[in-house]
């Protein structure tokens, strides 16, 4: 899959306003969303126009390998958009791949590398 030009990595804020702003149509329709329901919910939406939330800061104790699935033939709907990290252990060969709720390597479109400062010299 190649990139188009249609495709948006959103900034945090806009992230945040599209979220507030769906928490608060739900509440004024009469439902309460939980902040799991709701960030799916929105991934989920904006998957559906080439549009997708920021890069999550990587936790620590694994590979800081990222990748976001934007393939909506090979990526499931419960990945599609929503930011996958490796759970490999930190400083693993890169050759190896990545791997979370789906595999990837750091040559894909959606790939960001794993931090070189968090590999352990050994
Ligand atoms: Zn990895």
């Amino acid at each position: 899959m190649t990139e188009t030009p249609t495709r948006r990595i959103l900034t945090h804020d806009e992230y945040d306003a599209a979220y507030a702003r769906l928490k608060a149509q739900a509440r004024l329709h009469g439902t309460q969303l939980s902040s799991n329901t709701a960030h799916a919910a929105l991934t989920a939406a904006l998957a559906m126009i080439d549009v997708y939330g920021p890069a999550p800061e990587p936790e620590p104790d694994t590979c800081t390998a990222l990748y976001l699935p934007t393939n909506t033939e090979e990526d499931g709907p419960d990945i599609l958009g929503v930011w996958q990290q490796c759970f490999f252990e930190p400083g693993h060969d890169d050759a190896d791949g990545h791997e979370s709720d789906c595999g990837w390597s750091d040559d894909m479109p959606g790939a960001i590398p794993a931090r070189t400062t968090d590999q352990e010299t050994a």
